[in-house]
């Protein structure tokens, strides 16, 4: 059959099966009023010092609290006076795309607080409260808070597209911050945040269990390589701290990025190591837009580090964790001025493996990733809210550098889910929860549909990505929109597998399935774009 005959016969997509991926809903008002994550037990609240139970005077101290927030933080006081109502960022949200609800357009999520701020802080909220749009704080209206914000994961997509660069995820942010406050906080984030108190990390891993997983993962790593590749806890003297979230110890793709650091690590000759009170890059304290907890998690790593003596912290692939670090971690827990000078503070794994790249310093055999042909999904922490490397846009190349340099078959999605624009993975923000399920579903189909064109398109089979809990969020959902759960893997899973170090034994030789005959998948033509939608 001649290429021509066979292009013709091939059933190539038309335009009618791509979906498009930000299509305006149907309008679904009041859909997601009832789903309501559990709340947090006296023991969760307590521990994070916020009370027990909602307080007798709630309305009371709930006001005064906000009346704080608008004297700490002039952006607050700034979101909450500027909209216009021009409308921009109402199909913004991923989560009003997947539920329709017009409560989960970011205008109107941002109104739940803003009514109440200008009935108690404007003189037309306190005279004339129907003509402006302000009303009291009742119990409905906490409730409504309550069921909303946690419907928000705090991904800053609207702010991209809002003229006046209202955030509306540091309203979500003071709204769980006033919620906790009188005692009404989320039992999700807030059990976490008291585990890494009692344990040093979000799983409550604890110090032994963390020990005999690495040894096991040493020995894994020398069946591999046949080098003995190490992964040191606690080690005195080391040059380099590694704070990695807790995940990356034990699911999946998880532990192949984890793995992958050690490979990188023992092919420059680093002498590094991790830290048993650090044992965890993740800092829910952000999320529920408490200071004084995101202070208290982030103050371990300058614990860790000093008591270790590290020149360096390099912190592994978690979203909102390098957000944390690389915007407020010197503010939080500095200054690092005892750390090596040379190097940014901190650094993230992704910077430090692509600079040994463009030194000629790692070489890769990217035939050994043949079997994917892959994408990437920016994770909005790092996205809207980081940066990686010296020029700007280094958070988009820099991860997709390492990919096409580590695999042969490398194609991004649609322009508008992508980069400064990327849809959230519909779990970040203290919503990776089970009893938001339903939420996390819809809120991941801008990706995931995004994710089936390219799939179309390209004959894509895989996507990677540098955040935990995008991780931990697409393996769950993925099966839902026709991909298997392991359809999600680690950038520095790639790095590992096709990294070749100095005297590891081929691991062609323990090969023994009839894999070398595998040819990858032709992608079918590509349709023209257009109405897709
Ligand atoms: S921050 Fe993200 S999740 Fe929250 S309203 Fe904006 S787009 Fe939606
Ligand atoms: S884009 Fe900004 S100004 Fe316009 S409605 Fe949304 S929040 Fe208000
Ligand atoms: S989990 Fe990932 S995609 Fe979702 S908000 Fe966090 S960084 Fe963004």
């Amino acid at each position: 059959m001649s290429e021509q005959e066979n292009i013709a016969t091939t059933s190539a997509p038309t335009v009618e099966d791509y979906l498009n991926p930000l299509a305006r809903p149907e309008l679904k008002p009041d859909s997601m009023k009832d789903l309501h994550s559990f709340e947090a037990s006296e023991t969760h609240q307590e521990k994070l010092g916020f009370p027990g139970e909602l307080v007798d005077d709630w309305h009371d101290v709930a006001i005064a609290k906000m009346g704080d927030l608008l004297t700490k933080y002039r952006g607050f006081r700034v979101y909450l006076d500027s909209c216009v109502k021009c409308g921009a960022c109402t199909d913004k949200c991923h989560y009003f795309l997947g539920t329709g609800d017009p409560k989960n357009m970011p205008v109107a999520r941002q109104d739940l607080l803003r009514s109440v701020y200008r009935r108690y802080f404007t003189t037309g909220g306190k005279y004339f409260p129907k003509l402006v749009g302000a009303r009291d704080l009742t119990e409905d209206v906490l409730g409504e808070w309550y069921n909303y914000f946690h419907q928000c994961s705090q991904c800053r997509r609207c702010s991209v597209y809002c003229p006046y660069g209202i955030d509306t995820a540091e309203i979500s942010m003071a709204a769980r911050e006033i919620m906790d406050t009188v005692g009404k906080g989320q039992k999700y984030c807030n059990e976490i945040i008291g585990k890494v108190y009692d344990v040093g990390n979000n799983l409550g891993f604890p110090t032994p269990a963390l020990k005999a997983t690495l040894e096991s993962f040493e020995e894994d790593l020398e069946d591999e390589t046949g080098l003995e590749i190490k992964l040191p806890l606690d080690k005195k003297g080391a040059d380099i701290l590694l704070v990695t979230p807790s995940a990356d110890f034990v699911a999946e793709p998880h532990i192949d990025g984890f793995l992958g650091y050690a490979k990188v690590f023992h092919a420059a000759g680093a002498n590094w190591t991790l830290s048993s009170v650090a044992s965890e890059a993740a800092n829910f304290g952000m999320f529920i837009g408490s200071y004084e907890n995101m202070r208290k998690v982030s103050l371990r790593i300058r614990e860790a580090a000093l008591e270790l003596g590290v020149k360096r912290i390099v912190f592994g692939e978690c979203g909102h964790a390098w957000r944390v670090a690389y915007s407020f971690l010197n503010t939080l827990a500095g200054p690092f001025d005892f750390l090596d000078p040379r190097y940014p503070v901190p650094q993230h794994i992704c910077e430090y493996t692509w600079d040994l790249i463009q030194k000629g310093e790692l070489k890769f055999d990217k035939s050994r990733n043949d079997e994917y042909r892959l994408t990437y999904h920016d994770s909005c922490n790092v996205a809207r809210a980081t940066r990686m490397g010296d020029t700007p846009g280094g958070q988009f190349e820099i991860p997709r550098n390492i990919l096409k340099a580590t695999c042969n078959y490398y194609f991004d999605m649609e322009e508008d889910t992508i980069k400064e624009a990327t849809v959230c993975c519909g779990g970040g923000g203290g919503l990776l929860t089970d009893d938001l399920m339903d939420l996390r579903v819809k809120g991941a189909s801008p990706r995931m549909t995004a994710l089936q064109n390219v799939r179309k398109e390209h004959g894509v089979t895989h996507m990677a990505a540098i955040c935990a809990i995008c991780k931990s969020q697409f393996a769950k959902v993925m099966p839902k929109y026709d991909f298997e759960m392991d359809n999600i893997l680690s950038v520095h899973q790639m790095v590992s597998n096709a990294i070749l170090l100095e005297g590891a034994k081929d691991p062609d030789d323990d090969d023994d399935d009839d894999d070398d005959d595998w040819i990858p998948p032709t992608p079918p033509p590509r349709p023209p774009r257009g109405s897709a939608a």
